[in-house]
Parts: structure tokens; C-alpha cells; sequence
């Protein structure tokens, strides 16, 4: 079985608890019984090659991922099977960010840490804001690069597909949609299910270190799976039960 979570966040998205440090999620996910993790940030990757790094010492695989918010302000989760893919991305992102600097008093500080949790650099760009790129871009420019788009929590109230477009699409290029983790558990979803014919998968969201764990999903597996496109690939084939 792979036990797995592609949406946790760290002190690095300004609105996440500061104390949420590569080291301490792996450690909590690990704790958690999690095999498999993303670190998503809001339009930042900074930690996610210390999280890398670490994994192995921790026994945790980590997939480089981030949470892309497009002009529309519609949260999409990127994930890639090489981090070199993920850092390719983050450049077309920093091309595309407004230029604004992060007013901290409203937002908190958007922190990057070294592998002993140590804080080594801040990022004083606005990160909590639509990039300059629409959906459609979006959705083109991960799979160029090889990666996944899963539309975040869509159906929440702000940030969502269905809040700031209204609609799923058919036939887009999503590889999967997240629903958020209370409405996964409301509603009774499972992976194997499909909204609009894509299979639809749910993420913690963790902003919080003691949420890391708190939601993860399993897929039967014979030996622990470490690419995301893997465990996108047996989701859509799953039949729900
Ligand atoms: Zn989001
Ligand atoms: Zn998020």
C-alpha cells in the first residue's frame, strides 16, 4: 500500500504556520504513516529541494510540487517527476508574477529553511496572488514539462474552478480533481470516483504541522510507488468501490 498526500504546505506560504519547516513535515508525515508527500506553495518551490534532500534520511518520498494560482485566481497543483521540471516552472511563475512586495503585517513572512530547520532567506514577493497565467497556460506548460495539474479544493467558496470560472470543463487537461478534505469526508468520496470523467483525488491543505497526516489516501500497491504520475495513472483506472 502507498499512503499518500499531494498537498501540504509550508512556512513558506505566508498564511502557513511558521514552524512548518521541511524537516518537521517529513518528520510528522513519517510519523503519520505517509509514504509519499508534496510540498505545495503558493507560487513558490523554495523548499522543496531541502525537503528532497531530506528525504531519504527520513524514509519519505517527496514529489516536487507547487500550488500555481492562475489570473483567474483558480489554485492548481502542479506536480512533476523531476525537480529539474519543478525549477522550469518556477521560472515561467517568476515571470509571470505581478510585481508587489508581500506586506507582512497582513500576510506573515514567507520563510525558506536550510535542512536543521534553520531560516535562511525570506521571500519579500507577494506570492499570495493570481499569476499573469491563465488556466489554459497553465495546464500547457506542465505537461511541456512532463508534470500533472489537479485543480485544488474545487469546489470551495474563493480560489476554486467552480468559484471563479463556475464550471468544470470536460475534456480539459487535468489529470485529476482535489476536493477539500471536509467535503471528501462529507460526502462520502472515494478515489475511483470521477466528476465530469476525471478522478478525483483530496489533499490535507496543511497549514498546520499537526494536520500533516490528518488526510491522506491509499492505493494498493505491492511495493511503496514514488512517481505521482503512477499513482495518477492507477487512480484513473480504479473503479469505485
Ligand atoms: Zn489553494
Ligand atoms: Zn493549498
Amino acid at each position: 500500500m502507498t499512503s499518500f498526500d499531494f498537498h501540504i504546505h509550508s512556512g513558506l506560504s505566508a498564511c502557513a504556520e511558521k514552524t512548518m519547516s521541511p524537516r518537521q513535515i517529513l518528520l510528522q508525515a513519517s510519523k503519520a504513516g505517509l509514504d509519499l508527500i508534496s510540498i505545495t506553495d503558493h507560487n513558490s518551490s523554495a523548499n522543496v529541494k531541502t525537503a528532497m534532500d531530506l528525504a531519504s534520511e527520513i524514509g519519505i518520498t517527496v514529489v516536487p510540487g507547487i500550488e500555481v494560482s492562475s489570473v483567474e485566481e483558480v489554485h492548481i497543483i502542479a506536480l512533476f517527476e523531476e525537480y529539474g521540471s519543478l525549477a522550469e516552472f518556477q521560472k515561467i511563475i517568476d515571470e509571470n508574477m505581478p510585481e508587489a512586495e508581500n506586506p507582512t503585517d497582513i500576510f506573515g513572512y514567507q520563510l525558506v529553511y536550510d535542512c536543521n530547520d534553520e531560516i535562511i532567506d525570506t521571500d519579500d514577493k507577494l506570492r499570495q496572488i493570481g499569476t499573469n497565467l491563465g488556466v489554459d497556460m497553465i495546464l500547457s506548460e506542465v505537461r511541456r514539462l512532463g508534470g500533472y495539474s489537479i485543480p485544488a479544493h474545487v469546489y470551495r467558496y474563493k480560489f476554486s474552478l467552480i468559484s471563479q470560472l463556475g464550471f468544470i470543463a470536460p475534456g480539459s487537461d487535468f489529470d485529476a480533481l482535489e476536493i477539500g478534505s471536509s467535503q471528501w469526508k462529507k460526502e462520502k468520496f472515494k478515489i475511483g470516483m470521477k466528476i465530469e470523467g476525471y478522478p478525483v483525488i483530496t489533499g490535507s491543505d496543511a497549514h498546520f504541522i499537526e494536520d500533516v497526516g490528518r488526510t491522506s489516501l491509499n492505493l494498493e500497491s505491492s511495493e511503496k510507488i514514488k512517481s505521482p504520475g503512477e499513482i495518477l495513472r492507477l487512480i484513473a483506472r480504479l473503479q469505485p468501490g
